[in-house]
């Protein structure tokens, strides 16, 4: 089990780890600052060095507990290495800043228009996220979401991170009105929720990266909608600046 120092911590851009394994096209570290693909966001970019050598990071995915750093050339770093590790910070403060929109935008749709997130993706310049029961989403009804999402986040709210026993955390996101029937399929060996608050306007279970303050992401825009079935609309968003 890789440890996830972005758990607790989305700010960390440098670290120090030690290799664990090295696959074909992977280093694998004691810990890591790099968030792995998942839950919509992908994974990120970066470097590790071990002073020598510089590996370029391309991506970053998880499998079994274990946190791989994708590279595309031969890896020239040994087992057991002490390395550096930082981040394409670009990439990842974008991450960052869309992903605490999408919650923000999910919970005005949930809130204005009774809808659900069904599905998301969170990279830079092409998120989205899928929408259930929307069938249509005129041009009168964009302008209304885009300025009510752009209010809410021009009152600076703060973003926290809380871990939560695995009931305390569903009996409480139930109570502030997320939907918490995934949360129930959750494997049972997962003891423990992280918890995303915004303010007190929007609460949900979430391992994504967020930024501290709605202030860091500025507004939205919402860009085209599509139908994607099933009464689902997939509703694409870019920030504005
Ligand atoms: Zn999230």
């Amino acid at each position: 089990m890789t440890e996830l120092l972005h758990m607790k911590d989305n700010y960390i851009r440098e670290f120090d780890a030690k290799v664990v394994a090295v696959g074909d096209c992977y280093v694998a570290l004691d810990h890591t600052a790099f968030y792995p693909e998942g839950g919509g966001q992908s994974g990120d970019r970066g470097m590790i060095s071990d002073g020598t050598t510089t590996l370029t990071i391309v991506n970053t995915k998880k499998d079994s507990g274990e946190v791989q750093h994708l590279v595309e050339a031969p890896i020239a770093i040994s087992n057991g290495a002490d390395v550096h590790g930082s981040l394409d910070w670009n990439w990842r403060y974008e991450s960052m800043r869309f992903h605490t929109a999408q919650h923000v935008l999910s919970r005005y749709l949930q809130l204005n228009y009774q809808v659900i997130t069904v599905g998301n993706m969170i990279k830079p310049d092409k998120s989205r996220a899928d929408y259930s029961p929307l069938e249509s989403f005129d041009d009168e009804m964009k302008r209304k979401v885009e300025a009510g999402v752009n209010e809410i986040l021009a009152k600076n709210l703060d973003v926290s991170i809380k871990f939560m026993q695995r009931r305390d955390a569903i009996d409480y996101l139930n109570e502030k009105g997320y939907q918490t029937r995934y949360l129930e399929m959750v494997p049972k060996s997962v003891k423990e929720f992280r918890v995303i608050a915004i303010g007190n306007y929007d609460v949900a279970s979430c391992a994504g990266t967020h930024v501290k303050n709605t202030r860091e992401v500025g507004a939205i825009k919402i860009g085209k909608t599509k139908n994607v079935g099933a009464g689902k609309r997939r509703i694409y968003f870019s920030l504005v600046n």
